[in-house]
């Protein structure tokens, strides 16, 4: 498969090079001591916080990404982990002892965290920065040379993560490649240990198809359609508030973001007025000329959006300007699993509303479906919340609010099923990128116990 010219695009007879130099410092041992790594991390922290207003304006020029998004989810997120890596990595990084049972005494175990060696960051466009140097902060921390590979579809957002990469960070043990598909392949197939790919579900399965071949340990963090559930007890107003801030953040084009809704007839009229009510103190009612309502990626995707679209069913907004990829906040009602929009991840401003009678018909729906990366459950019942979660599975969950699981580096962050596979923030992250080796040191004064194992097999051994 080719890829559309792109003056930007790594040259794929670098590729091998830049992988062999990347070999070679890993085997010199330079990113082993913690003292490296801890530099990398502190470097990572300075040019989030020194760059973000270029990398703001990058993502702005590529999606009209408002530019506080960028701020806080990108850069801010970034040097918030940065900062709990650093607090932490001394820990983390250390063996494990281990104690067991009597019948292992003679054995002195632990588990010894090591890098991999050479690690590839596949990104996705839709948060630039955070999609490519979270993973890349968790490669660094457990000790390894990382190559990053942003996605060509935020072209000026990754310009800037190269130059600055470049700027900041060791270039002999991280390096980016840009480029697309061809590039990507490249990297597949050359001489790497770990792959961390971030994007849609089809494009995983290729990529987890690509590396089975040499048995490459692969984390897939995809997307899918993530359910809301909201009960008549829930609290309407900030249940609106959240939902709409949910689907409109990024334009909708979060792999957290709230999918579709589902909820009784009743609870659908009192929530739709306030959800539009939440829109327009947010983008007043032109949100086409916000600074705060970011716009959809490419032709593509505004394409693939509008065909999403149902007039007749469209109760709130579903304008669109193709001049500016711009599609509105817009809600769709009496929809079910039928319509096109039920068929595929939105990833787009459109909110559409499945009505059910209650919780069990919700679960039965979600679990009719692939296992998302988010499942929300709206509530002032927390037993209710509880009977839904014991009875479905998703990648995460949270009760009352949405994406906002994401932001605590204690707890993991990733897919199950079709939503992706492994995880990582936090200790999740060093965990992702250290293989877990179990060491042994067995004590010569053991022979006479042990040497029990060995045959002939007298029926006295094997008495127990
Ligand atoms: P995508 O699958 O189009 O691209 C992801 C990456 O794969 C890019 O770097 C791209 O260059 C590369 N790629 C594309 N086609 C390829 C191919 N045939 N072979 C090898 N590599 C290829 O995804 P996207 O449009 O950038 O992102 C949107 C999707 O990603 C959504 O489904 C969203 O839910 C998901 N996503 C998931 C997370 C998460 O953390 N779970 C985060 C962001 C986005």
């Amino acid at each position: 498969m080719s890829t559309k010219a792109n003056m930007n695009e790594t040259p794929l007879e670098q590729i091998e090079t830049i992988l062999k130099d990347l070999r070679a410092s890993f085997k010199s041992g330079k990113t082993k001591p913690l003292s490296w790594r801890k530099k990398q991390i502190e470097q990572l922290y300075k040019m989030c916080d020194e760059q973000r207003e270029l990398f703001a304006s990058a993502a702005n020029t590529d999606f009209a990404r408002p530019i506080t998004e960028t701020y806080l989810y990108d850069c801010g997120v970034i040097r918030n982990e940065c900062i709990h890596a650093l607090n932490h990595l001394d820990e983390w990084a250390k063996d494990e002892y281990r104690s067991d049972s009597l019948a292992y005494a003679t054995m002195s175990k632990y588990v010894h965290p090591e890098p991999y060696g050479t690690c590839l960051i596949i990104g996705a466009w839709n948060y630039p920065f955070n999609l490519t140097l979270l993973p890349l902060l968790g490669a660094i921390a457990a000790g390894n040379c990382a190559i990053v590979k942003p996605s060509e579809l935020a072209p000026h957002s990754a310009s800037a993560l190269t130059t600055m990469i470049g700027r900041y960070l060791d270039s002999s043990c991280i390096r980016v490649v840009l480029g697309a598909v061809d590039q990507t392949h490249a990297l597949l197939k050359g001489d790497i240990d770990h792959v961390f790919y971030t994007g849609s579900t089809a494009v995983g399965k290729i990529v987890a198809k690509t590396v089975a071949e040499k048995m490459i340990p692969v984390v897939l963090e995809c997307g899918g359609k993530s359910p809301v559930y909201v009960a008549d007890d829930a609290n309407i107003a900030v249940t609106a508030k959240r939902l709409a801030w949910g689907k409109t953040v990024n334009c909708g084009q979060t792999c957290l973001a709230p999918d579709y809704l589902l909820c009784s007839k009743a609870t659908e009229s009192r929530l739709i007025p306030e959800i539009i009510r939440a829109w327009r103190t947010f983008y007043t009612d032109n949100p086409v000329n916000s600074d705060s309502y970011c716009h959809i990626v490419n032709g593509r995707h505004f394409e693939r959006l509008k065909k999403l679209i149902d007039t007749s069913k469209v109760v709130y907004g579903g304008e669109a300007d193709a001049n500016r990829n711009y599609i509105s906040p817009t809600i769709m009602t009496n929809v079910d699993e039928n319509d096109k929009v039920m068929q595929e991840e939105i990833f787009g401003p459109l909110l559409p509303i499945v009505t059910v009678r209650n919780e069990h018909e919700a679960i039965e729906f979600i679990n009719a479906r692939s296992k998302p990366l988010a499942l929300y459950i709206f509530t002032s019942n927390n037993n209710l919340a509880k009977t839904i979660i014991n009875s479905t599975s998703s990648g995460s969950t949270c009760v009352n609010d949405v994406i906002f699981q994401i932001a605590p580096p204690s707890l993991p962050f990733g897919g199950v099923g079709d939503s992706g596979m492994g995880s990582y923030h936090g200790k999740y992250s060093f965990d992702t990128f250290s293989h877990h080796r179990s060491v042994v040191y067995s004590a010569t004064w053991s022979e006479p116990i042990l040497s029990k194992r060995n045959p002939p097999y007298t029926k006295q051994k094997t008495a127990f």
